[in-house]
């Protein structure tokens, strides 16, 4: 048996359009939907992620405003005076500071600094703690595409197991807990855990978010499990793949995603989600 592919991409445009149309109706109230995009130092993963964030936000009709500086002369003070204007300005719905920060930077200061109702990462403290108390606000983007791509595999992850691997506060953390608040029974590895195969092996749900390239290997996997694999890692030769074995996992899993092509553009889609509730907060006053 072949395991079914879930397809992001597709998935992605499905929510870029539901968005698409919200930006229309908050841009027919006067409101239009604006990101401030926060990159500083010129660290090249960081400027295609900030451009691909760019594009995809005016194809769905959001505007942004481009805060681009030098690492050298950015202080944790000038940051955090930037971000207080943001915080403070009536025409910004979301702000993004790009990570990771240059090292003489205190990143947790500047995200800590963002207003709550416009921290459309998902990463501010009240943020996290609603998610966690079950009201959430803005879920951070890639946790919430996990969960899209859940459902859209046809899954309902109440009262299966379910296994994320990796803990952070990014992805695995907050996947846990959205995990849980759909009524799966969780659990959660990470880089002390004794016997992972055959925490992988349990797991009719499987989040694999580590960074270690195939490290999930197929015959881990059990029978029919849907396999979410956030990991983005890039070998010598240039190509990405998974932290799951792709070719091994697709005889034994259920469903999966592919690495390119699946969580991915969801995290991307999440973040114009983000933005446009916050802009629809706005126009209602
Ligand atoms: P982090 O490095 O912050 O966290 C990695 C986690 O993996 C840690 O909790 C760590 O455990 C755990 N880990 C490390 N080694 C092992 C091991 N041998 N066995 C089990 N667990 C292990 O990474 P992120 O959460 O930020 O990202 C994870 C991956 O997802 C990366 O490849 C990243 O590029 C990708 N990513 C993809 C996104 C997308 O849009 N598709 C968005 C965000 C991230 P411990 O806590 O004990 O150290």
């Amino acid at each position: 048996m072949s395991a079914r592919l879930i397809d992001g991409k597709a998935a992605s445009k499905r929510v870029l359009a539901e968005v698409r149309e919200r930006v229309g109706a908050c841009t027919a109230k006067g409101v239009t939907p604006t990101l401030a995009v926060v990159l500083v130092g010129d660290d090249p993963a960081s400027q295609v992620y900030v451009r691909n964030k760019g594009r995809r936000a005016a194809d769905v009709g959001i505007a942004t405003r481009d805060h681009r500086l030098p690492a050298e002369g950015t202080t944790t003070a000038s940051l955090l005076q930037l971000v207080a204007e943001l915080s403070a300005d009536r025409e910004v719905d979301g702000i993004l500071v790009q990570l990771p920060l240059p090292p003489h930077i205190d990143a947790d200061a500047v995200l800590l600094a963002i207003d709550p109702a416009k921290d459309v990462d998902g990463f501010h403290p009240d943020n996290l703690g609603r998610l966690m108390l079950g009201q959430p606000r803005f879920v951070p983007c890639t946790p919430a595409g996990c969960m899209r791509l859940i459902e859209e595999a046809g899954v309902d992850p109440s009262g299966k197991g379910a296994l994320v691997v990796g803990r952070s506060t990014i992805v695995g953390k907050p996947m846990a807990q959205l995990l849980l608040a759909a009524n799966a029974t969780v659990t959660v590895a990470h880089s002390r855990t004794v016997d992972l195969a055959q925490e992988v092996g349990r797991a009719e749900i499987l989040v694999a978010a580590v960074g270690r390239p195939r490290m999930i290997r197929g015959e881990w996997i059990r029978p029919g499990a849907t396999v979410i694999d956030v990991g983005i890692n890039r070998l010598d030769d240039g190509s990405l793949v998974g932290d799951v074995d792709f070719e091994g996992a697709l005889s034994s899993a259920g469903a999966i995603t592919p690495v390119p092509g699946g969580v991915g553009p969801m995290t991307i889609a999440g973040l114009m989600r983000n933005v446009v509730a916050s802009a629809e907060r706005r126009a209602r006053g």
